[in-house]
């Protein structure tokens, strides 16, 4: 969790910055070229402080020295800390970092001075106090600071502090939430929540798309429409976000526990294997690659993981649970009879049930599903149920998982 604000630079100061965004990048390049050298059988990449070490040797006499040793330095932190998640199998293997998409470095031993009510300042080394708009509260403790540059121009800096105390009174409910392409979110007690579609910003995209293909590679007017594109893309993400923030925050208000499928959301948008033509070698089948980038792309726009670890740390901030369940055959599965097949989903939107005939929309028959598998996990007791609220939930069908609610809250 960070709290970001918007930064701006003097003229003066912009070049300064974007020397830092320059070392970093290409000290984090180098150390990833090391690790990339790595062989069965050479003996360990060098250590931390081996390669900091190697840095300080670097350094000296070369145009690194000219830069920032704490933003060098911090780059292989950064870089040591990616391949400890990438160890850890949460994160993918650190790639290279490259010029006008990759753009920022860390600053470690930070002093920030409030101007007013609406400006404060941040010390970057070389540089000096560099203004940002305070849009929210400063964090009241915090670690090292991030300065990035988006594609579309903007800085910004975001400080490492932990997510603001959620004051929320409990409600006795609990919600189970499917997380779905056609509707991003629906929720057990049958609401469907859509993502902002931003068809204005999305066909402006679409335009300037096709307005860069025409343009001469490395001309100004390409560049010119490479950043309205990116103002544009950089807007949808805002906006997108912004839902995020509102929807997780709403839910975390109305529910004490919420349910998610346990999705890996990194393996479901792989790219689709090539298959290979068996009569003609060398020649390959059709295999549904642009349908299933189109289907990445839509989960991406979804933004489910960033929605799922937003209600997770607003969750845990205001005392609620997020739990996450076994996502197999939540869709195929019949809320009323159990009986679990392909043939139950009709059409994309309809569940039918063919044992039972049990008829709902395909997604909220998912969410209760989740709704009920989280409820057998029991969480914790004591978020405080009345029995007025529990008697007041709904529909029949749910009567088992009920029970198991009841016993949990
Ligand atoms: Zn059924």
């Amino acid at each position: 969790m960070s709290h970001r604000y918007r930064l701006y630079p003097s003229p003066g100061q912009e070049p300064g910055l974007g020397r830092h965004c320059a070392d970093a990048r290409f000290v984090w390049n180098l150390a990833l070229e090391q690790a990339n050298c790595w062989r069965a059988g050479r003996g360990s990449t060098p250590g931390p402080a081996e390669r900091q070490r190697q840095l300080a040797e670097a350094r000296a006499g070369t145009f690194l020295a000219e830069g920032s040793s704490s933003v060098q330095q911090q780059a292989l932190r950064d870089f040591d800390r990616a391949m400890a998640n990438w160890w850890g199998k949460t994160h993918r293997r650190p790639r290279w970092r490259k010029q006008g998409q990759d753009e920022g470095f860390c600053i470690r031993d930070i002093t920030v001075k409030q101007v007013n009510r609406r400006w404060a300042e941040v010390g970057v080394p070389k540089v000096g106090m560099v203004r940002f708009r305070l849009s929210r509260p400063m964090p009241t403790t915090f670690g090292m600071a991030r300065v990035k540059l988006d594609p579309s121009g903007r800085w910004h800096v975001s400080f490492a502090a932990a997510q603001d105390p959620v004051v929320r009174t409990p409600t006795g409910s609990a919600a189970g939430i499917d997380r779905g392409v056609a509707t991003t979110l629906a929720i057990s007690d049958g609401t469907m929540l859509r993502a902002p579609s931003c068809p204005k910003l999305a066909s402006r995209v679409v335009r300037l798309d096709q307005q860069l293909a025409r343009q001469r590679r490395g001309s100004k007017r390409r560049a010119k429409t490479k950043r309205a594109r990116a103002r544009a893309h950089a807007r949808i993400a805002d906006c997108r976000r912004d839902w995020v923030e509102k929807t997780s925050t709403r839910l975390v208000f109305d529910h004490d526990v919420i349910v998610l499928e346990d999705l890996r959301v990194t393996n479901m948008v792989r790219r689709a294997k090539p298959k290979a033509d068996p009569e003609q070698p060398g020649a390959f089948l059709p295999n549904g690659a642009a349908a299933k980038a189109g289907l990445n792309r839509a989960i991406q726009r979804s933004n489910w993981s960033v929605f799922a670890r937003r209600l997770e740390d607003k969750a845990t901030a205001g005392g609620g649970t997020v739990l996450f369940v076994d996502p197999r055959y939540t869709s195929q599965q019949c809320r009323r009879c159990g009986h679990t097949a392909p043939e139950n989903r009709e059409s994309q939107a309809v569940f039918r049930c063919v044992a039972c005939g049990y008829a709902n929309h395909a997604d909220s028959n998912a969410a209760e599903n989740i709704l009920a598998r989280g409820l057998v996990l029991a969480p914790t007791p004591g978020h405080g149920a009345s029995p007025r609220k529990r008697a007041a939930r709904r529909s029949p069908p749910r009567a088992a998982a009920r029970t198991s609610e009841t016993d949990a809250a």
